[in-house]
């Protein structure tokens, strides 16, 4: 059985197996990161992985996970970042029994051009 040796940031050197390590890559910019949960302390440790250490990983058996950002990442975004104020005119808004009626109205629902 292949041994890790990993570092916990509160224990120090700690020995595991392929089945304690999880890797996981970013589809969109290809980095690389390693889970495990130390067996001394059990506190998750989530570490950078450069390429060669997601190879050397793989390659001894750790199972490796392909996961993508989140698509609203590139929603187009139009007008001002919400404010405080805005969120209070929501919240005012919300105490109205014709809140979803008098939200609609305020938007735009005209496609722009
Ligand atoms: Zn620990």
């Amino acid at each position: 059985m292949t041994t890790i040796r990993a570092s916990c940031p509160s224990c120090g050197d700690v020995d595991l197996t392929v089945r304690d390590v999880s890797v996981r890559v970013c589809a969109n910019d290809h980095s690389g990161s390693y889970t495990f949960r130390c067996p001394a302390c059990e506190m998750a440790v989530a570490k950078h992985a450069d390429p060669n250490v997601v190879e050397l990983l793989v390659s001894s058996g750790v199972k490796m996970a392909v996961w993508q950002l989140p698509a609203e990442l590139w929603e187009p975004r139009a007008g001002e970042p919400i404010s405080h104020d805005d969120l209070l005119d929501f919240h005012e808004l919300l105490s109205d029994e014709r809140w979803f009626e008098r939200l609609t109205e305020l938007v735009d629902t005209e496609p722009s051009a």
